[in-house]
């Protein structure tokens, strides 16, 4: 069995306690991997060594352009080294293997690239004042970062986050989630490969509650909590950080709403709906959980997405054709399996859909269920859609607005002019019109209500990791 360590100031280490969990890997329901199992003292280690790199090391004294380089060099490495790590979030969690090395290393490698160059060359403000006086700003680094990472897509959200930390000259310590710990290891292996300094890049592994993620939050020398995860989590973060005026940034769940206009093009609106709720099982915060079809194609709609759904591949995520894996765990599976199997208690019906071999879902399509059901409210986070049909624009965006959480929409038509009037209506961080998880890495990325506090991207995530300082000047 593999093993992997904390990466601590540049060095692969064992818990304090000695102690050690494992990884398991959903299709087999067996460990594939032995993880260093932290505690607080391992966190407040990692918090030290990152503080330690932070006040006296050169990363944050570097030039943005020397930074960049060697991110650059570590998104090279990262290219490298993508089938290893794209194995380990498909072991790990049962994503699909082309989903983890087509997509998801490919993203990685370019979250570095991407905010290695925008450190580099965004513009900060020159301010001529009438006065005479000039005033700009300066970004400057925030200092140690504690990044909490979700399951879901492991390496790539982590990256999200590391990226723009290191870019503009924080020091890190990433808590990966318990269930997907592989990849980050070998992500900080690879950083210090690149020449990027011994404590700039820390991992520690963990649980959440009485563990690392808890230490991590309640740490007076963390300068910036970015976290990504469950609401409920995100409000005991925001809580925890509350006590030090630690800032947070939240980027939590979601219940994506995908709504088909009648006069959308259908094989496009069919195609992308497939992929925005069945890719990775379901289990993406921006999945478009609910589709709601203008009555006119309500039946056609159902008819091909029920064949598009019926015709996906289901199997051993480590085999190139497939395209649905198992839930990522038992508890997760347990989960998913309360609401396949409360889909008629609740007034539902199951168009196609079932359960699988071991902790795998088929792609279900359920109608008929009230706007209340929980299906239609709650993150379900699997491979269970629900289809409504709706009358009006004022209703539908009623409908869509009718939630606690607000993260993104899909909307299909072939109306410009609706798509830009509906898209101003909608309470969401993001709508895509016509296609689906489309991202321009310096668009704002993040939720409204449940689904967030603070955006990503671009100048959202400098705002985030770095102190803003006006300085005025007398010429
Ligand atoms: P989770 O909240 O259970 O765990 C996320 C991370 O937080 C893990 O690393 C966990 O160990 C840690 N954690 C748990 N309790 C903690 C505590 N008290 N203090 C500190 N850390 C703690 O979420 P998950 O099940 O891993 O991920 C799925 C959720 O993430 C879904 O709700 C999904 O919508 C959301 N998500 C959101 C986005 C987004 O960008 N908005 C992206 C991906 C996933």
């Amino acid at each position: 069995m593999q093993r992997f360590g904390h990466i601590i100031d540049g060095q692969e280490i064992a818990s304090i306690s000695g102690e050690t969990f494992p990884s398991i890997d959903p299709y087999t329901r067996e460990p594939w991997a032995e993880i260093a199992l932290g505690a607080k003292a391992d966190a407040d280690l990692a918090v030290a060594a990152a503080r330690r790199a932070f006040d006296e090391g050169p990363w944050p004294r570097m030039t943005a352009g020397q930074r960049r380089d060697l991110i650059n060099k570590f998104a090279d490495l990262i290219l490298e080294h993508g089938e290893e790590l794209a194995m380990a979030d498909t072991r790990d969690m049962g994503k699909p293997i082309t989903q983890s090395l087509g997509n998801d290393v490919a993203r990685t490698a370019q979250n570095f690239r991407f905010f290695a160059d925008h450190a580099h060359l965004s513009p900060a403000d020159v301010l001529p004042m009438d006065s005479g006086h000039h005033t700009y700003t300066r970004y400057e680094a925030a200092g140690v970062v504690a990044a909490i990472a979700p399951w879901n897509f492991p390496m790539m959200l982590e990256s999200w986050k590391v990226a723009p930390a290191l870019a503009w000259g924080n020091t890190v310590v990433l808590k990966p989630a318990e269930d997907t710990p592989v990849s980050a290891t070998i992500l900080a292996r690879l950083a210090l490969e690149a020449g990027i300094p011994a404590g700039v890049f820390n991992v520690v592994h963990g649980f959440g509650p009485d563990s690392v993620g808890q230490a991590l939050t309640e740490n007076p020398d963390v300068d910036r909590i970015t976290f990504t995860g469950e609401s409920n989590t995100g409000r005991i973060i925001a809580r925890a950080a509350s006590a030090n005026l630690t800032p947070v940034s939240l980027e939590l769940g979601g219940k994506g709403a995908n709504v088909v206009f009648a006069d959308a093009d259908l094989d496009n609106a069919v195609s992308w709906s497939i992929r925005a709720i069945f890719t990775n099982a379901g289990q993406v915060c921006l999945a478009g959980s609910r589709i709601y079809v203008e009555r006119p194609i309500f039946d056609e709609f159902l008819e091909r997405f029920t064949d598009a759904a019926d015709a996906m591949v289901i199997g051993d995520p480590k085999d190139p054709a497939t395209q649905i894996g198992p839930l990522a765990s038992e508890e997760h599976y347990t989960k998913v399996r309360g609401y396949f199997d409360t889909i008629e208690e609740v007034g539902g019906t199951r168009v196609t859909g079932g359960l699988g071999d071991g902790w795998t879902v088929k792609p279900t399509v359920v109608t008929g269920l009230d706007r209340d059901a929980k299906h239609q409210r709650e993150e379900i986070f699997g491979p269970i859609v629900t289809i409504t049909p709706f009358d009006s624009e004022d209703e539908v965006v009623h409908e869509v607005n009718d939630s606690p959480y607000g993260l993104n929409a899909m909307l299909f038509t072939e109306n410009l002019v609706k798509a830009h009037r509906v898209s101003g209506s909608l309470r969401v961080g993001t709508v895509w019109v016509n296609c689906f998880f489309i991202r321009d890495l310096r668009a704002p990325f993040g939720g409204v209500g449940a689904s967030g506090v603070g955006r990503e991207g671009g100048n959202f995530s400098r705002e985030f990791f770095t102190e803003p300082k006006a300085v005025v000047m007398q010429l």
